[in-house]
């Protein structure tokens, strides 16, 4: 593993926003994953994981921490059965499992790698299928111990996992039990699935769904009535296309991004969670 200083993160994320990280490493074997582990604990800085960084937004300043990339993207079928490295672009995954009749497609359009699937136990919405009803064990570092948990031990629910609250936890790969469905219908529903998302959200400098719902009530429902579709602060807007996406126009900082979201809570003060990860500069997850 090789530790690299001061490495710019927000190319790293889909928002394409914040500052750097004091330290950075790509993690390809399972040995580089207990080498971060060791470095963060030697250092004593906090080690933060980062996928597709399609959920993740730093701040601007210097990341305190210790930032590692699971890279590892190995992809092996046998039958119904897919044991994928957390790596894996989730996108990818999709498509290799529709080349061998399987069917993954529920979570088609999610951006981002497996690891931030596994980890927010992504899908489709409440009501929609997620990620979990595929898992049949997760291999994990945690702690700097090897584990294997089955799915029951993961405490999947809607957006959330067990991972969350366990402390220095670094995915390494799953094994999913999939549906068999002829490769071509599988790839029909990716298609139409890609198709519909696209009409409805922008897809480009957004970090996804920015307020969780509120009692059943989806938050861009509340942004929308209160008018504040297209409001800006600095670089950053609230899409017009999905009032719960906020996009980087092009100069937008982590400051606008607060900025914004404080704002929105000022006119619909029930915006209290957050779906986005908020880094700041110690290292440390400002909302999850
Ligand atoms: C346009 C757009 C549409 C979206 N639509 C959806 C949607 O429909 N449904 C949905 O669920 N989400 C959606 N999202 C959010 C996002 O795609 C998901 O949360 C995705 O699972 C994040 O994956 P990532 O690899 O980019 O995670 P990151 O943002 O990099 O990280 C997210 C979390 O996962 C952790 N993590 C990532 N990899 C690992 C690992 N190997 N080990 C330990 N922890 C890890 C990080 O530490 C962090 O806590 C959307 C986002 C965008 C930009």
């Amino acid at each position: 593993m090789t530790i690299q200083e001061l490495i710019p993160l927000g190319p790293k994320t889909t928002m394409k926003i914040g500052g750097k990280a004091r330290w950075f490493a790509e993690l390809k074997t399972k040995e580089d994953v207990e080498d971060a582990w060791k470095f963060s604990r030697e250092k004593n800085v906090p080690l933060l994981v980062l996928g597709g960084g399609a959920n993740t937004v730093f701040a601007d300043g210097t990341i305190e921490a210790l930032v590692v990339k699971v890279i590892s993207d190995n992809i092996a079928i046998k039958g119904n059965d897919v044991t994928a490295a957390a790596g894996c672009i989730l996108a990818t995954l999709l498509n290799r499992c529709a080349e061998a009749n399987l069917d993954l497609s529920a979570l088609t359009g999610i951006p981002g790698t497996l690891g931030g699937a596994l980890m927010g136990n992504a899908g489709q919405g409440p009501q929609g299928v997620w990620l979990d009803s595929f898992v049949v064990s997760v291999t994990a570092l945690v702690n700097g111990q090897w584990q294997t948990f089955a799915r029951e031990e993961c405490n999947f629910r809607y957006r959330e996992s067990g991972f969350k609250t366990m402390p220095d936890v670094i995915l390494w790969e799953a094994r999913l039990s999939l549906p068999s469905r002829p490769t071509a219908e599988v790839k029909e529903a990716i298609n139409l699935a890609l198709k519909k998302r696209l009409e409805i959200q922008p897809y480009r400098f957004t970090a996804g769904s920015c307020f969780k719902a509120v009692d059943g009530t989806p938050a861009w429902k509340l942004i929308d009535k209160a008018g504040l579709r297209g409001f800006h602060v600095g670089g950053v807007q609230i899409s017009d296309r999905h009032a719960n996406f906020l996009i980087n126009t092009g100069t937008g900082t982590f400051v606008d991004l607060l900025q914004l979201i404080a704002a929105t809570r000022e006119k619909v003060p029930q915006l209290q969670g957050i779906e986005m990860r908020l880094v700041g500069e110690n290292g440390k997850v400002i909302s999850a």
